[in-house]
């Protein structure tokens, strides 16, 4: 396991998120039917399957280039607020990818990709959207930094603090994004977003794993 992640992580980390969302289309897409409109695993498969054809023979030098293609991209073939979210998390994240990156790091590049997401979609813990995910993931991440953990320690905590925040949304109400529509009726299931958030990082933290 390596001391600090750069270029390969962050290319291995996109090839396994772009395999995870495939993987998971159907399952994110019917999750998004019961409180959306079931285009959330559609959206995020042509997204990620557009930054691999970008991606294929690349030879980026920093995390930071990788990212910032994958953001680019996302933004572009991404229908949806996703897309638009995503898009602003992998940019803002991008920007603190010019060298390789320490656990401390790490989770200062999520930060700064989380802060976008906040930033453009005005949501806050509680109304069962992404952040429900990312933000005890964050909390998780930082918690294992302290701790002195390396930076595939500290992924593999956020990618577990996600997966259950992406669970317990299920009893939410939403109050942002297309799912708020339902009121009350949206209670009851998992937020899609909040789940490929969790793949995401899944995917981050397998990545650092392998590195
Ligand atoms: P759309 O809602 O436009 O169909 P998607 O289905 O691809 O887009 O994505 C829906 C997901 O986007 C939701 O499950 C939620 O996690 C996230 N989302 C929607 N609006 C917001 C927001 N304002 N802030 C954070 N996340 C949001
Ligand atoms: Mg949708």
């Amino acid at each position: 396991m390596a001391d600090t992640l750069g270029a390969g992580w962050a290319l291995d980390w996109i090839k396994k998120t772009a395999a995870v969302v495939n993987a998971q289309r159907e399952e994110l897409t019917d999750l998004d039917r019961a409180i959306g409109d079931g285009d959330h695993g559609a959206n995020l498969d042509r997204g990620f399957q557009a930054v691999l054809v970008k991606l294929d023979g690349a030879t980026p030098a920093t995390a930071g280039e990788v990212l910032k293609t994958v953001a680019t991209t996302l933004i572009s073939t991404v229908g949806g607020a996703s897309g638009a979210l995503y898009g602003t998390a992998f940019l803002r994240a991008s920007k603190l990818g010019d060298s390789d990156l320490d656990a401390a790091g790490v989770v200062a590049l999520l930060q700064a990709g989380v802060d976008g997401i906040v930033q453009r979609g005005k949501a806050s813990v509680g109304e069962k959207t992404m952040v429900d995910a990312w933000t005890p993931a964050l909390a998780a991440g930082n918690e294992a930094v302290a701790a002195g953990k390396s930076p595939a320690e500290v992924l593999d905590a956020m990618a577990v603090a996600a997966q259950e925040g992406a669970v317990a949304t299920e009893p939410l109400v939403a109050t942002k994004g297309r799912a708020s529509y339902l009121g009350e009726r949206s209670a009851g299931h998992r937020d899609p977003g909040a789940q490929s958030t969790a793949y995401v990082l899944r995917a981050a933290a397998d990545a650092a794993a392998a590195a």
